[in-house]
């Protein structure tokens, strides 16, 4: 967050930049902001309107408490203007004042942050991919030969007046280029910034090629000294592909230099987030212009979710726990003296990022892709919760959905964490097996019978590797008066759609997912759950806060962002698992091999202790499921190494 000293001093740039004593210009002369005005009465765009609370440019501005907001509209009626802007505010800022002074916000875009949280390399490498990585050093390398790069201190700009010439004039034909009407950042504007508050935060770069200038910006280091903003650049080339290469290399050099200088994280402006992604972003904070114009209706009242109807006693009168109530302040430019850590021992001793919103919509949209999964993208980040991997979302809907006594159904064959964790928390558990020869039908009819508060299911079905019957699920989820729960651990090794995109319909069904198993982070610890916006917020007042750590939430960012390798896998294991089934079902000392869509068969064996024995002494751990289904063994597919090492020993097993 910037000082209200930043916001003054941006403020007197702003002035600067219009010529006048008074923040006013109209809409349209905002330059590039003008987009976001676009669906606004034209009329509006021409009024003259005060621009309180901080500047358009790129930082953001707090959101305005009540007090200012007053002080805004007095100064706005004393200089007899309609219209106020306080532009680019955090959506997840506190806004009531805004709107409770009759402010309609407008969407004015995210603004972009690459956060720096270890070697500039590895980050970029998981966030943007190894062949982009090597694109931009690349760039990099091939700028830094014939491009020079200087700092100026803004405090000694007086000294280099050919450096404040070429921004003006750089800046100047960017304008042009872009067809802008107004230059916010000319000579005026720069004096201004050079002689106020920002002065010695702020330093000029500039690139030259053989002596001639070929591109300015303007860095600013964030008043905790942590990050840097970069507010502006202009590069002096007519072909745009020039423009973006010289842009790239600078951005990649300014990683370096950032980390270098131990700052944490580097501010890229607003824009596109696909666009900035690839040079980096990991954190897209989005934002609203609040504009109060005379013909302008004040804005809807927006609901809080209500809670579900679903939520035990304690859980509907406890709030969420602890920090996790702030969730939703990104931390990323806070001075936050807290935690009670030790600031001298680098990033791990800052307690893990709370904002986990970007993140669950990076999941949503990498998860949307998959077969099956064309509604995911659809859901809002307010159907999902991270759990520490998918047994602590069980852990979490039992303690915050059932009270004790209430009857929790399972459906053997099936995952015996489920009865395990409803026992601790003293819920009957009612047992409802599983019928047919694959073991994936329910038994509809005795589960809704039984009126259980929760009924959990596997799907696909652990250890068994089946589909549960689609309509016999949608038989239960409409029909029981409790809540379903459907594990989907494997689901994205499965050939049918998966049930998450149905959370939205049904307010009694939770889907839970893993990135243990298909996305190869099990060390990572981290599980989803996907429900109704009112049952995740009962989730969330029973869970520990803070337990994402620092280094599972990379882990996981970086494996989503750069999804490929995980998808090229998935269908790997799956061409895998087709051979060894037809494999091992031809093997003398199988005797079925069940059909699977995850990545492991449940194989019974002719004589099961013995072969489990033969195994074991060979040094192979497949896992024993005889006390599951009679004879049996669950094998999980390995590496083609591996699994032909199983195949081989299995031939000597007799
Ligand atoms: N659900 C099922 C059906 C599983 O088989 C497993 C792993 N054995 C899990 C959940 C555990 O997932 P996580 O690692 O996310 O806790």
């Amino acid at each position: 967050m910037r000082r209200p000293a930043d916001i003054d001093a941006l403020q007197h740039v702003l002035c600067a930049a219009l010529g006048s004593r008074e923040p006013v210009c109209s809409l349209a002369q905002l330059g590039q902001d003008a987009d976001a005005f676009n669906t606004l009465d034209p009329a509006m765009l021409k009024r003259p309107t005060l621009v309180g609370g901080g500047t358009p440019y790129s930082p953001t501005t707090p959101a305005p408490a009540s007090h200012t907001l007053d002080e805004l509209i007095r100064r706005a009626q004393s200089l007899d203007v309609p219209q106020i802007l306080v532009p680019n505010v955090r959506r997840s800022d506190d806004t009531s004042a805004l709107r409770a002074a009759g402010l309609v916000p407008v969407p004015a875009g995210s603004e972009c942050v690459s956060r720096l949280t270890g070697d500039v390399d590895d980050l970029l490498r998981g966030r943007v991919g190894a062949g982009r990585l090597r694109d931009l050093r690349r760039r990099h390398h091939a700028a830094s030969r014939d491009v020079t790069w200087e700092r100026i201190r803004l405090s000694e700009l007086d000294r280099k007046p050919w450096a404040r010439d070429a921004f003006a004039q750089l800046h100047q034909r960017h304008m042009e280029r872009y067809g802008g009407s107004h230059n916010p950042y000319n000579p005026d504007a720069l004096d201004a910034l050079a002689h106020g508050a920002l002065a010695d935060r702020t330093e000029m770069f500039v690139r030259r090629r053989e002596n001639t200038v070929v591109q300015v910006g303007l860095l600013s280091e964030s008043h905790n000294g942590r990050g840097l903003y970069y507010l502006t650049q202009a590069i002096d080339h007519e072909d745009p592909a020039a423009r973006h290469n010289l842009y790239v290399a600078s951005l990649y050099r300014l990683y370096l230099h950032a980390r270098r200088s131990g700052l944490d994280w580097v501010h890229l402006g607003r824009g596109d987030a696909e666009g900035k992604r690839g040079l980096g972003a990991d954190l897209f904070v989005p934002l609203d212009h609040w504009l109060r114009a005379p013909d302008l209706a004040p804005p809807e009242e927006e609901e809080e979710p209500a809670l579900s109807r679903f939520a035990a006693p304690p859980v509907t009168t406890v709030p969420v726990p602890g920090p996790a109530r702030f969730r939703h302040r990104p931390r990323f430019d806070l001075l936050d003296l807290s935690g009670n850590t030790n600031p001298f021992l680098g990033a791990e001793s800052r307690y893990p990022e709370l904002d986990t919103v970007e993140l669950a919509r990076t999941y949503l949209t990498t998860v949307s892709k998959l077969p099956g999964h064309e509604g995911v993208g659809a859901l809002s980040t307010d159907h999902l919760l991270f759990t520490s991997g998918a047994v602590d979302g069980v852990m979490l809907l039992l303690a915050a959905l059932a009270s004790p006594g209430e009857r929790v159904c399972v459906t053997p064959p099936t995952f015996e964490l489920y009865a395990h964790f409803a026992s601790v928390l003293r819920l009957p558990v009612v047992e409802v097996p599983l019928r047919g020869e694959d073991l994936s039908e329910l038994d509809t009819e005795r589960i809704l019978a039984a009126d259980p508060r929760v009924t959990i299911l596997c799907d696909p079905n652990n250890p068994v590797g089946t589909r549960l019957g689609r309509a016999q699920v949608h038989a239960l989820v409409t029909g029981t008066r409790g809540l379903v729960v459907i594990d989907e651990a494997y689901v994205e090794f499965s050939e049918n759609p998966s049930y998450a995109e149905l959370v939205e319909e049904y307010d009694n069904l939770i889907v839970l997912r893993t990135l243990s198993k298909a996305w190869g982070l099990a060390g990572a610890r981290c599980g989803i759950a996907l429900a109704h916006p009112g049952v995740v917020d009962a989730l969330r007042r029973v869970q520990v806060p803070l337990g994402f750590t620092n280094a599972s939430q990379r882990a996981v960012r970086d494996r989503l962002t750069n999804s490929q390798r995980a998808l090229v896998s998935i269908r790997r294991i799956r061409a895998e698992r087709d051979r060894m089934a037809a494999a091992l079902a031809g093997h003398p000392v199988v005797d079925r091999v069940f059909p699977s869509e995850t990545n492991f068969l449940l194989v019974r064996l002719h004589k099961h202790e013995r072969v489990m024995d033969q195994l074991r002494g060979a040094g192979i751990l497949v896992a024993d499921t005889g006390g599951l289904v009679p004879a049996t063994c669950r094998i999980s597919i390995g590496t083609r190494r591996a699994n032909n090492t199983l195949l081989e020993a299995l031939s000597s097993a007799r």
